[in-house]
């Protein structure tokens, strides 16, 4: 049986975030005295904090001092979704924790090759940082919505670790099936294998998620050391009208444990809007969901007034399926597999779905 530790933290307040972890990591028997710590927030890209785009630099730093009272060797980073984690890590505000605490910059743009023997037809993964060169990996993730899987929780957040523009490569080999996606993020999940989940759902994300949604005041925060149980738990909280896809093949797989939860106070999470793409077949696999999502799903679109011709949509496009030779951004929707990546990685939030 997992434990899962959820509480309530208003704010970032740096003296709650550090009750709740001393009592947290007691309760979920999580030791740690010189080792090499990685923090792996959720570094979407360089957007500010009230954005709620990415794991609070507050709650990294607060975390990043316990690492360090204990003579810890403590790295932080991920792999942005276009920029470069040194450049994403200043835009978030992170790089000042960094800083004056003096730590290293972990910055995913390694060449690892892992064998995999997941439930994913796939057996090797390219990871940007070796898991066996850290002894403890937190996996810090952001309690928001994403526009092909629902939502981003701790599973997902380990997406991370493949490098940048290698990210496009399994959104296409995934095609418009969230399923098999849904394998090649538990396939990741299982091989780096983090020492815990940390969520930050203080000031999280809803609507149209994971960059544009809804920023909103939950004040949840929430761990484990089992990020599959972690994510089944908010799944919970949530109440949605249907599994996420990832959940659903996690339960299909008996991969999802038994959960003792401690409640430390969470706060109930009332009114949480899914994304619009969330539609009720999003969970059909295979050729029948390709072809309904091709006549119904939502499309992406260039929203011209904001727009400002950056290219990054058709650059991080898995599909080809964007061109820039026009004024604006054009879609070939035959070609588009509605990852929504476009949208994720837009940074003038100038693509609707
Ligand atoms: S839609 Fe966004 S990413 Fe694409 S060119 Fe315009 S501003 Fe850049
Ligand atoms: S156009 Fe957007 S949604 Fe369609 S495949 Fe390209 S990135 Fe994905």
């Amino acid at each position: 049986m997992s434990k899962i530790v959820a509480g309530r933290c208003d704010r970032y307040d740096a003296v709650e975030l550090r009750r709740f972890f001393d009592r947290a990591f007691t309760e979920v028997g999580l030791v740690f005295d010189h080792q090499r710590v990685l923090l792996k927030p959720n570094l979407l890209s360089g957007k500010s904090p009230q954005k709620a785009v990415n794991t609070h630099p507050q709650l990294v730093s607060v975390l990043a001092e316990i690492f360090l009272e204990k003579s810890c060797e403590v790295y932080v980073g991920d792999s942005p979704g276009y920029e470069s984690t040194e450049k994403a890590l200043r835009n978030s505000g992170i790089m000042d924790a960094v800083r004056e605490l003096g730590l290293k910059v972990a910055s995913f743009d390694k060449r690892v090759i892992r064998k995999s023997h997941g439930i994913s037809p796939y057996r090797e993964f390219l990871l940007g940082e070796d898991p066996a060169s850290f002894d403890l990996i937190v996996n810090l993730p952001k309690l928001k919505t994403h526009a092909m899987m629902g939502l981003t929780l701790g599973v997902k957040n380990m997406f991370g670790f493949v490098p940048r523009f290698e990210k496009a490569k399994w959104h296409l080999k995934a095609g418009r099936d969230p399923l098999l996606f849904a394998g090649i993020l538990i396939d990741i999940y299982r091989l780096v294998n983090p020492s815990i989940t940390i969520l930050d759902g203080v000031l999280a994300m809803d609507g149209d998620g994971p960059s544009s949604g809804r920023p909103r005041d939950l004040g949840v925060i929430a761990l484990s050391r089992d990020a599959l149980t972690l994510d089944a738990f908010i799944e919970g909280c949530l109440a949605l009208p249907s599994p996420l896809p990832l959940l659903r093949l996690a339960r299909e797989k008996d991969l999802v444990g038994q959960a003792e939860v401690v409640d430390l106070g969470m706060p109930p999470i009332r009114d949480f809007l899914l994304p619009k793409t969330m539609d009720v077949i999003g969970n059909l696999p295979g050729a029948v969901h390709h072809t309904m999502k091709r006549l119904f799903v939502r499309k992406p679109k260039c929203m011209q007034d904001l727009c400002k011709r950056c290219g990054i949509c058709a650059r991080v496009c898995p599909a080809s399926a964007i061109r820039t030779d026009e004024e604006f951004p054009v879609f070939d929707y035959k070609k588009c597999i509605r990852c929504y990546c476009c949208q994720e990685l837009c940074p003038e939030s100038a693509i609707r779905v």
